[in-house]
């Protein structure tokens, strides 16, 4: 099977998976993954992602210009925006997730770094996540907002909507979005509880052992 063809059908079999399980509800949530030329492959708009066919997956040119497939997620200038600013991007995957949207409302949430640091997996799989203000759904400043963090994050957090990870590939990229949302959950069922954190000493451990960007 060509990259080409293998990509369309890795999109298809997580999107399905992450939608099956409750990830992201009707027809919310977009994934695209970059070809080794530069092109990349997205969701289609309007589509849900639990049903969705490889052959209608959208390829875009590096200039996000339509090749061939249905037309794509409106959502498409923030996945452009990842691939702009992170050398290495292979992949990005955005959901309506509702964990991590709960905690984009709450007033104590850190808007420089949402997560609290309850595992070492979402600083291992995704670093810190950032809070981007809320926009209008389609408006292009969402990518500008993307931009503006000059590819210092790999995780953003949009504010009333649902986060956005980018990752090296689309099975990394879509397991730091589950490590993500996992996280989020967890900080809304003990929230209040007096939870044991992680230590800062056990975050510079985990940040030195696995060499994270952080
Ligand atoms: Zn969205």
């Amino acid at each position: 099977m060509s990259e080409h063809a293998k990509l369309r059908e890795d999109i298809c079999t997580l999107a399905k998976s992450m939608f099956d399980r409750g990830l992201t509800a009707g027809s919310s949530g977009n994934i695209s993954a970059r070809l080794s030329d530069g092109s990349v492959l997205v969701t289609p708009t309007g589509r849900a992602l639990g049903f969705l066919d490889p052959a209608q997956i959208s390829h875009l040119d590096a200039n996000q210009k339509l090749l061939s497939g249905d037309p794509p997620t409106k959502e498409t200038p923030l996945h452009a925006a990842f691939y702009e600013t992170r050398a290495g991007t292979g992949a990005v995957v955005h959901l309506h997730s509702t964990h991590s949207v709960a905690l984009s409302m709450l007033p104590d949430t850190d808007p420089d770094h949402v997560l609290p640091p309850l595992t070492p997996y979402t600083i291992m799989r995704v670093g810190k996540v950032k809070l981007l203000p809320f926009f209008l759904p389609g408006d292009p400043a969402m990518g500008d907002a993307v931009r503006g963090l000059a590819g210092k994050r790999s995780a953003v957090l949009l504010a009333n909507h649902g986060p956005v990870v980018a990752g090296k590939d689309i099975w990394a990229t879509a397991f730091a979005m589950e490590e993500l949302e996992e996280t989020a959950k967890l900080a809304l069922i003990t929230r209040g509880l007096s939870p044991r954190m992680l230590s800062p000493a056990d975050v510079e451990a985990v940040v030195r052992q696995f060499d994270i960007d952080w």
